[in-house]
């Protein structure tokens, strides 16, 4: 649920925010500081699915673009770390998220056991909201670090289009986390880069980025999913999601 509330209905002074008919400013825990001498326009309240309330504040903010750089840099979305990068660099998934993802299992067993309709069906439910309401807020936060880092060291960014990966996989809590997190990712990048004039290009989800020797440009035939390293008969020996990166980086430069 969630209510709007345009500039008549709520005042701002100070920092402070009260909604019409309220007499005192709400008690509010900001997730990050507002830009100096910023006036809201809207402020939207919703409370989710864990039962926690949220304040959001619409604000108009002028953004200049980033003095260019000379840096690109290919990523490829990953299920143990959440990206590697052409340069060699694992960005790995935020603090805690695996302990997380063992509670978040273990929930929703606990959900799955419970019979239809009982009040403790409603208090796993609520139990399972909240674990991956926690994991949601932790990813988020480190994908803000994680994009706006991207974005200010580089000019052209290059991903791959995973929509395929979708229809394939199979729908386990991990793996349902890593495609969310990717997707969210993809989409920082997508305003961060239009933001700071950058180049974001996506590259076509056929192109075969895992079975493509980087160094040489062989093509293999197949390159199962638990091979990690793999070594080319020209001698170039690869980490899977690295050489995968740095195709991706090449097909990005050259579609750009
Ligand atoms: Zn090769």
């Amino acid at each position: 649920m969630s209510a709007e509330y345009t500039r008549s209905a709520f005042r701002w002074r100070d920092g402070k925010l009260t909604l019409a008919k309220m007499d005192a400013p709400l008690d509010i825990v900001w997730s990050r500081p507002l830009p100096g001498g910023s006036e809201p326009s809207t402020v939207t309240v919703s409370k989710d699915a864990a039962g926690r309330w949220f304040v959001s504040l619409l604000i108009e903010e002028t953004i200049t673009s980033l003095a260019p750089v000379e840096r690109a840099v290919g990523v490829d979305a990953g299920i143990t770390a959440l990206a590697t990068l052409s340069t060699g660099e694992k960005i790995v998934n935020p603090r805690h998220e695996r302990r997380d993802r063992r509670r978040l299992a273990k929930a929703q067993r606990a959900l799955a056991r419970k019979e239809k309709g009982g009040g403790n069906r409603a208090k796993a439910r609520l139990r399972v909201a909240r674990v991956y309401a926690r994991i949601a807020d932790r990813r988020r936060d480190h994908l803000h670090k994680v994009t706006t880092r991207l974005v200010r060291e580089n000019q052209v960014i290059a991903v791959e289009d995973l929509t395929v990966r979708n229809m394939v996989s199979n729908r386990s809590p991990a793996r349902a986390i890593s495609d969310a997190a990717w997707r969210e990712l993809r989409s920082m990048l997508e305003y961060k880069a239009a933001w700071y004039g950058r180049t974001l290009v996506v590259v076509d989800r056929w192109f075969p980025s895992s079975k493509l020797c980087s160094t040489c440009g062989a093509l293999r035939d197949k390159m199962p999913l638990n091979v990690r390293t793999w070594e080319c008969p020209c001698g170039a020996v690869h980490d899977r999601d690295v050489n995968a990166a740095r195709n991706v980086l090449a097909a990005g430069l050259a579609e750009s």
